[in-house]
């Protein structure tokens, strides 16, 4: 390879150009760069079965939600001379062509966990190592590299968040790349005819836009997600009462958590320092020193990478050391992370940023046992779920999807998912214990599958790790506690109003009935517009029995675990149901 050669972006999910070490990588000493997106048939495909418009593993508001996003990054491309090519096709084959057409050398792309991208990564390192081309696929989705945190475990994932902290706590953590905010790339060479072009539409890849108000209220995009940070940040009351793992799961005009999630999974904004930077203690020594050094940076950087901290620390270090004495500590990413969020929360924060960052953390928990757990994503020959006979009764599990259940509670929170792409974390904690061990008991893998359909949040390993956790199959063991689909919305929002929004067939019901307006006496019915069994369904099971039946049926599973030691065949549990 000479010294200048040509580069190829493949991006898949960190669709960013800050804090980006694949694409600085790509950038370096390259002739001509092409960034690359490749519309990919897997997720991509028009699927006319599906139960929602969508392909049959993406609906359309995360279809949508993506393009957006590649739009906004074509958009950072165009500012710094450069375009996103946005390709078509089964992605090796795609890479394989263009590789050769045009003859790159240096073939860069964000590792991923995702089974899916691991084996795809597989055949394309290994088709680019027999042709000699240079291979750089970095962590940078996740703070921590899971491969490390399991070999730092002796060689298996952490399997609770505790001694995933402790594991991660610990200083003298292998560094990742410098990474810096690009303000040059190199040019696309000629990529041939046709190639650069505006990002499609979800019309030009075949879906048909309809006015129905399906639309999620999320845009897509790296300056969608840092102008609603912004907007959070100003608001200081928000600020002030987010608490997790508290918060209203009914509170819908303004949510209680910071849906930054939708963000991460396709952008990584690594955003803790972005809310820092606009919190209403700006004025503190910390916040403006770190404002100082990162300047305005800090809206477009929004990092926490290695190599800020490392300046910040030694910035920190040369200018006021005596205040900071932790800072002469060898601490690395979590360590150093941690620490300087204790502090920040002593004098500045209260306890917010660590509240998020512990957030964040379980972002990591679940992305490092995903990593390192053969069939995670199934009860079947996952050693670390508990084998458990659910039934399959599809009548109900599309009644549950299509909110149709007659609990208005759970019937909302899934209209919400349908039509926003995300809910609350504890809409989603009373949906999925109400689909498995709550009332219904049928397989955790098919609520799965519906969430990682319609969330546009959509992550393999943590929608797979919270499943498992709310299923009691994993994680989590309390099979006894379950959630009430009366009660737990009503506690938050007793008038109902929630459920008028995403149920306007309820509107009128009066507040007394709104969450079991099956109790509601005739006349009254008559008088909201609302027939229950005509207009809206009856509950499709009892709650009271139906979840004596679940406790019951869960404590039999788990005494066969127990006794067979996690060896469960299909025959014990076919003796079981
Ligand atoms: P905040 O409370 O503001 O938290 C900030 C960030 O911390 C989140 O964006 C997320 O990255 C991380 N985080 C918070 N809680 C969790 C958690 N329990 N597990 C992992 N990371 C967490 N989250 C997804 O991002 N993708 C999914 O596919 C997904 N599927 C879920 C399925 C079920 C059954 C349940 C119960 C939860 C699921 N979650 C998923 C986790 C959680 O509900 C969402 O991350 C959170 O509600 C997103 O909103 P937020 O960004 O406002 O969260």
């Amino acid at each position: 390879m000479g010294s200048r050669s040509n580069a190829l972006m493949w991006f898949r999910k960190g669709l960013r150009i800050h804090d980006n070490p694949a694409l600085e990588y790509a950038a370096k000493n390259s002739e001509h760069l092409y960034p690359v997106f490749v519309i990919d048939p897997h997720y991509m495909e028009p699927d006319p079965a599906a139960f929602s418009p969508g392909s049959s593993r993406a609906g359309l508001n995360r279809i949508r939600f993506l393009l957006e996003s590649l739009v906004d990054l074509d958009a950072s491309f165009k500012k710094l001379g450069s375009r996103l090519i946005v390709l078509k096709g089964e992605p090796f084959q795609v890479l394989m062509h263009y590789l050769k057409e045009w003859d790159i050398s240096k073939l860069c792309f964000e590792f991923d966990t995702d089974p899916y991208y691991l084996a795809l990564d597989d055949k394309v390192k290994s088709y680019a190592s027999t042709a000699g081309i240079e291979v750089f696929s970095p962590v940078s989705h996740t703070l921590f590299n899971p491969a490390e945190i399991i070999q730092k475990n002796g060689g298996r994932p952490p399997l609770t968040y505790q001694s995933f902290i402790k594991v991660a706590g610990q200083p003298s953590w292998s560094s990742t790349p410098l990474s810096i905010s690009l303000s040059c790339l190199p040019p696309i060479g000629n990529p041939g005819h046709d190639l650069v072009a505006e990002v499609a539409s979800v019309n030009d890849l075949g879906y048909e836009e309809t006015e129905e108000d399906e639309r999620t209220p999320f845009k897509g995009g790296e300056s969608e997600a840092l102008r609603r940070l912004k907007e959070s940040m100003a608001n200081k009351e928000w600020v002030a009462n987010f608490e997790k793992p508290k918060g209203d799961p009914s509170a819908f005009l303004k949510p209680a958590t910071t849906v930054l999630s939708p963000y991460l999974k396709v952008i990584q904004l690594k955003s803790l320092f972005s809310f820092i930077s606009f919190m209403k203690y700006s004025d503190d020594l910390i916040s403006s020193l770190f404002l100082d050094y990162i300047g305005s940076s800090v809206v477009f950087h929004p990092g926490i990478s290695t190599c800020v901290f490392r300046k910040f620390k030694e910035m920190l270090k040369s200018i006021h050391l005596h205040q900071f004495p932790f800072l002469d500590r060898s601490m690395r990413q979590f360590h150093m992370l941690f620490q300087m969020t204790l502090l920040l929360s002593d004098t500045v924060l209260n306890w917010l940023v660590l509240k998020l960052i512990l957030q964040l953390l379980w972002r990591e928990f679940f992305y490092t046992v995903a990593f390192g757990t053969p069939n995670f994503d199934r009860m079947q020959g996952n050693r670390i779920c508990k084998q458990i006979p659910w039934d399959n009764n599809n009548d109900l599990i599309a009644s549950w999807r299509d909110s149709k259940t007659g609990f208005p509670w759970i019937d909302a929170n899934m209209v919400q998912l349908r039509k926003w792409g995300w809910m609350h974390h504890l809409a989603r904690h009373c949906v999925a214990c109400f689909l498995t061990r709550g009332d219904m008991f049928q397989h955790w893998e098919k609520g799965r599958d519906v969430f990682e359909r319609l969330l546009i949040d959509s992550d393999w390993a943590i929608n797979n790790g919270n499943w498992l956790w709310l299923s009691c199959s994993s994680f989590f063991y309390q099979y006894n506690r379950i959630y009430s689909p009366i009660s737990f919305g009503k506690k938050y929002d007793p008038n109902g109003n929630y459920i008028r929004h995403f149920l306007p067939v309820l509107k009128d019901m009066p507040k007394e009935y709104i969450y079991e307006p099956w109790t509601a006496p005739p006349s009254i019915q008559r008088k909201a517009k609302c027939i229950i069994g005509v207009d809206y369904p009856k509950p499709v099971v009892s709650h009271e029995t139906a979840s004596k039946e679940c406790r019951r049926r869960l404590g039999e599973a788990y005494e066969l675990n127990k006794k067979l030691n996690g060896a469960v065949t299909d025959e014990d549990l076919k003796k079981l149901r």
